[in-house]
């Protein structure tokens, strides 16, 4: 569904659907080459030498997908019958087929996630056992940063030294997805590494808003990632001439993250458009990084008969529930197709339902 109507797509549905780019194309044809699981795939080794050092670890493993990522973090810091906490709007509790209990045996401890995407540290603090041998023995605290579910937003760094500090005083560990860390780290201005430096592992997507078509990386000390390079290979990740995907991701990490500044202010451009289009309720202060959330507050439509009016129109948008959607800035969307983004939300909104409401799916 390249065009509707004559004009392209306008795909906000995730910032997974950015394609590759002319760089990675050809550096991805003339990739050196090797098989990965003996450790002998140049581009694979540039490509982690290179995430670990930005992440501020010893090391780092590339893995498929962001679900990999934490799987096998997850199943490196804790054995069957251990406990992990995560927030209840977390991806790793929502979205991820529970594979920490279905493969793992590990037991999630979800605890109510705040508006910001941080857990309350009183929460935290109660929920880790003690020593009884009625309890699992609580290993992990699980972060995500950006926070997908609560308004894209970057976790407040004063609150994640108070995480790091409260697990590692009592002896456990943080694993952050960090599958939009590089968001993060714009919109606050820091370091990827001033993020995640404390934190024992971080995933983070290569395949989301810097472009490459596959993978993700894991990083933390050399240790953990021995123990995580295991876990890959067990749940059937060790890849072969995988520098040929690795190769966009090293062109993800030398030029993709720095604009990410331009999809946060066109972010911040849909939300100031929508906060001036009668039907739809939008804080534009609450969008500080690319994810945008609104609200359809008109009276003849909900979201999914929204979104399935603007598939018609050739824009396409995720409902999250009966009240909301979620629209996701990229790449491969400029000031230009935001504009017209905004105003057919408007035309649409003024035309009532409109399209298949069965050909959208709700991503709940
Ligand atoms: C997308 C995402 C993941 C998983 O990444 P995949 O590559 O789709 O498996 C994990 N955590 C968060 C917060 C995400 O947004």
């Amino acid at each position: 569904m390249a065009e509707v109507n004559g004009q392209p797509v306008i795909d906000m549905r995730s910032d997974t659907v950015t394609m590759p780019t002319a760089a990675m194309r050809e550096a991805m044809a003339n990739a050196a080459l090797g098989d990965d699981v003996y450790g002998e795939d140049p581009t694979v080794n540039r490509l982690e030498e290179m995430a670990a050092q930005i992440l501020g670890k010893e090391a780092a493993v590339f893995v498929s997908s962001g679900t990999m990522g934490n799987l096998i973090s997850v199943l490196a810091h804790c054995g069957r019958g251990d406990e992990l906490i995560v927030g209840s709007m977390n991806h790793i509790f929502l979205y991820e087929q529970g594979g920490s209990a279905a493969l793992g045996g590990i037991h999630p401890h979800a605890l109510p996630s705040q508006l910001d995407g941080t857990l309350d540290l009183a929460d935290i603090e109660s929920a880790i056992r003690g020593d009884d041998e009625h309890f699992p023995v609580t290993r992990l605290i699980c972060v995500e940063n950006t926070h997908n579910r609560c308004n894209g937003r970057p976790l407040p760094v004063a609150w994640l030294d108070e995480v790091y500090e409260l697990a590692h005083s009592r002896g456990m560990a943080v694993h952050m997805d960090g599958a939009r860390l590089w968001n993060a780290a714009v919109a606050l201005n820091l370091a990827p590494a001033d993020l995640a430096a404390k934190a024992d592992s971080v995933s983070c997507c290569l395949s989301k808003g810097l472009a490459s078509p596959v993978g993700s990386v894991v990083a933390g000390s050399a240790e953990f990632i021995q123990r995580a390079r295991r876990m890959r290979k067990v749940v059937g990740g060790g890849m072969r001439q995988a520098g040929i995907i690795a190769a966009a991701g090293v062109v993800s990490l030398s030029e993709m993250v720095e604009r990410l500044a331009d999809d946060h202010a066109n972010a911040q451009r849909l939300a100031r458009g929508l906060q001036a289009t009668d039907g739809i309720g939008i804080e534009p202060a609450d969008v500080v990084t690319n994810i945008v959330y609104f609200k359809v507050t008109a009276s003849d439509m909900n979201p999914v008969q929204l979104a399935a009016s603007l598939q018609e129109r050739g824009i396409l948008m995720n409902p999250i529930n009966q009240t909301t959607m979620r629209a996701v800035l990229h790449c491969d969307v400029d000031a230009g197709d935001v504009e017209r983004v905004v105003s057919e939300i408007g035309a649409a909104l003024e035309a009532g339902p409109a399209g298949d409401p069965a050909a959208v799916k709700v991503y709940g």
